[in-house]
């Protein structure tokens, strides 16, 4: 099979993920989540006339010539009733948030004032409606505010809250398992008993990955290299939406992977991807659930969660904007390579100076997963680009999606 290009990769793994079914759920299980329905308002908002400050409610008229001499009539608090209406020359004293008096159009901040003797001296004239909040200058009755598909952050939920949904209706949880394979791995805990044997880190980056992308996650083990072990984990393989393995799955004698999956039925779409690191990557199918087999360098790893595993994860949760989002930023420091057959992608940093830069780590094979310190982007060289220049700008992808 010759090298997929990652564009071609992306589009047949999105093209093979369908929106997952919906839940309803108490307001706030619903932090993180998508929502799989629309929001509308049911009311206006704000729902009633109010004021924006401490001061008094006055008719524009009556301040037109300062300073004005207004009798105060009253006073209303946030959440207060009945005021008396304020008819020429007078005031009814108000708080931030309390319903606009009959008569009133205008109000005052109490800093631009002075009260004595049951009057209040207005110092400066005002344009009529200064420092009220209309009814329905937010929000109409009927607008749509979250649309389907939208996350749920902090903001999402006080808005919610603010429109009384006890419950809202999201998409449920993807089921993600994870099964790392190789004779060599040995997991966090385990004794190394030998010195060609390494410490497994595949399974714990996936794991944390999947579960800051919202996923219930199963997490299976760490297995040999045997081809009958492997095959009896992967027979469960419908009990999920995305199945993972990492590790045997390039071209050595001990890479079972691919051979189990054929034989168990799975339709392959790809196997080696044109890009750098993480050139073995499987992506197949077998009925609903994805199959992702990843490389065993925990870069490769990584890297292929990232960039197809992460839409598909996304998309079945009912995100709808494009993936990769690519930013452009200036880069500090020049890069060359001698082979430019694939696309790579190499850990960076973006930051902000007067203007966006970034710079790549120094430390860039697929086995150094160092090279993910203080990184927060990848930053991308194309196909048949063998050198960037310091002061080029680079496309680069930035970690974080919201
Ligand atoms: P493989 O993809 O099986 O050929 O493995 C490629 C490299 O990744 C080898 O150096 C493995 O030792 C290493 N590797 C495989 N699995 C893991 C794992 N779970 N955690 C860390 N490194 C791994
Ligand atoms: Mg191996």
């Amino acid at each position: 099979m010759s090298l997929t290009p990652y564009d071609e990769a992306l589009k047949l793994v999105l093209e093979n993920v369908s929106t997952l079914g919906k839940e309803k759920l108490p307001l706030w299980q619903a932090l993180g989540r998508f929502l799989a329905e629309d929001v509308a308002s049911h009311t206006d908002m704000p729902l009633f006339d109010n004021s924006a400050m401490d001061g008094y409610a006055v008719r524009a008229e009556d301040i037109r010539e300062v300073p004005a001499r207004l009798k105060l009539i009253g006073e209303m608090p946030a959440g207060g009733e009945g005021s008396p209406k304020v008819e020429r020359g007078t005031t009814v004293k108000i708080f931030t948030g309390a319903p606009i008096p009959e008569g009133a159009d205008t109000v005052v901040p109490v800093e631009l004032t002075k009260e004595a003797d049951g009057y209040v001296v207005v110092n400066k004239s005002l344009p009529m409606g200064s420092n009220i909040r209309v009814r329905g200058e937010e929000v109409k009755a009927g607008d749509l505010l979250l649309k389907e598909g939208t996350k749920i952050r902090g903001y999402e939920l006080g808005l919610l809250a603010s429109l009384n949904r006890v419950f809202v209706e999201v998409y449920r949880r993807p089921k993600l398992a994870i099964l790392a394979t190789g004779d060599e791995i040995k997991d966090l805990g385990e004794t190394i008993e030998k010195p060609s044997q390494i410490r497994s880190s595949n399974n714990h980056t996936l794991y944390g990955r999947a579960l800051e992308l919202g996923c219930d996650v199963y997490h299976l083990g760490l297995v040999r290299d045997e081809p009958r072990t492997i095959e009896e984990k992967l027979k469960t393989v419908q009990d999920y939406d995305v199945f993972i393995t990492t590790g045997g799955v390039s071209a050595g004698e001990r890479d079972y992977i691919k051979e189990i999956v054929l034989s168990l039925g799975f339709e392959v779409l790809f196997h080696k991807l044109r890009i750098k690191p993480a050139k073995p990557v499987l992506f197949a199918r077998k009925g609903r659930t994805l199959f992702f087999g990843l490389p065993g360098n925990p870069v490769s790893c990584a890297i292929a969660f990232d960039l197809l595993v992460t839409p598909a994860l996304l998309k079945m949760q009912g995100y709808r904007e494009e993936f990769p989002k690519l930013w452009k930023a200036k880069l500090v420091r020049s890069f060359s390579r001698r082979d430019s057959e694939r696309r790579e992608f190499l850990r960076g940093r973006l930051w902000f100076d007067g203007e966006l830069l970034c710079d790549f780590s120094p430390k860039n094979q697929s086995h150094m997963l160092t090279s993910y310190i203080g990184a927060n982007c990848y930053i991308v060289v194309y196909e048949d680009i063998k050198e960037l220049k310091e002061g080029d700008r680079v496309d680069v992808f930035p970690f974080s999606i919201d």
